[in-house]
């Protein structure tokens, strides 16, 4: 980790790890790195995350950089995102107008529908895991893969992971599901968000029960407020808001809605993505799938240090 400086503690405190913001001591270029105590608390899912990420390439994607050891922690060094978490980006204004809402969410399906083509789930989707660039142009990025799923090797997944606000149904009734379905249900959970302002299936009045929220869920009790939303929008939510996931709107049948195709950016087809990889192909060396399993197996022995020496 000797060639990054550090530049800012805590840009971001995860479920396991503390997020800084560091710097490339020569090229000067940002980075946000991940730090994740040595020991236990490395295990499977840790490897599959930094697996994931690693084969993912697409602009609405957080970049993996690479792996490293310090004497306390594993560090996973990635592409920052200077705008922040969207969350902030609509609790500041409480709500966001419908154009620029579509415009995240055309970006948000274009870096799913990716992971989805690559055959990995991200099962924890939502507005605190998704975050923007530092760019005029607002750029969407997806980042923490820690609970994602390679669909390829399990076609069906029935562990009970993601946030509870943002799951689907069937992954509480415990059955096997469909990882990109369930994907799909929590882009509409996001897509309601910055609609409306707040989550569709928390009882406004009694906003810390979760067994509530659970029922609700389950049942797929929700409600537009009156006069906010276009038809548009309205159609789309109620596609994806399905309980039986057989009968919820795919990725793809998203991709050709007639809400989701308005103003869609030149810079989401296809095209561009395939520009995106060749040029970023001439700077892509990143580290060999045997070199972060080695790096992860003997972070998984404890800390050499006790002091919090990052
Ligand atoms: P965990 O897996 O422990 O939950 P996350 O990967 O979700 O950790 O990161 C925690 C927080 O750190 C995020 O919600 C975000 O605010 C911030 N963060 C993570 N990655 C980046 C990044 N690449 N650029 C900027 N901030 C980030």
């Amino acid at each position: 980790m000797e060639k990054y400086e550090l530049v800012e503690e805590n840009i971001g405190d995860g479920r396991v790890a503390v997020v800084k913001l560091m710097r490339h001591r020569e090229t000067k270029e940002h980075v946000a790195v991940k730090f994740m105590e040595r020991g236990h608390k490395i295990h499977e899912m840790v490897a599959r995350e930094i697996i994931n990420h690693r084969s993912l390439r697409h602009p609405n994607i957080v970049k993996f950089k690479e792996v490293a050891l310090t004497p306390t922690h594993l560090a996973i060094v990635m592409e920052y995102a200077a705008g922040g978490e969207l969350f902030y980006h609509v609790l500041h204004q409480r709500r966001i107008a419908e154009d620029q809402a579509r415009y995240f969410f055309q970006q948000l399906i274009a870096g799913v529908s990716y992971c989805h083509d690559m055959e990995i789930c991200h099962r924890d989707l939502k507005l605190e895991n998704t975050l923007l660039d530092g760019s005029p142009a607002h750029r969407l990025k997806i980042c923490d893969f820690g609970y994602s799923k390679s669909c390829l090797n399990y076609s069906r997944t029935h562990s009970m992971v993601g946030t509870p606000a943002y799951i689907a149904p069937e992954i509480i009734s415990g059955k096997d599901y469909d990882g990109k379905l369930a994907d799909v249900w929590s882009c509409g959970v996001m897509l309601y968000t910055m609609l409306v302002g707040t989550l569709p299936f928390e009882d406004k009045n009694d906003r810390q029960n979760l067994r509530k929220m659970v029922q609700r869920i389950s049942a797929v009790q929700y409600e537009f407020p009156h006069n906010v939303l276009s038809e548009g929008s309205k159609n789309l939510i109620s596609r994806i808001f399905v309980a039986n996931p057989s009968k919820r709107i795919t990725m793809e049948e998203i991709k050709s809605h007639p809400w989701f195709l308005k103003n869609l950016p030149m810079e989401l087809s296809e095209d561009a993505h395939y520009f995106y990889l060749n040029q970023e192909n001439t700077k892509y060396c990143v580290q060999s799938i045997e070199e972060i399993m080695n790096i992860v197996n003997e972070a998984k022995t404890p800390p050499v240090a006790s002091s919090p020496n990052l």
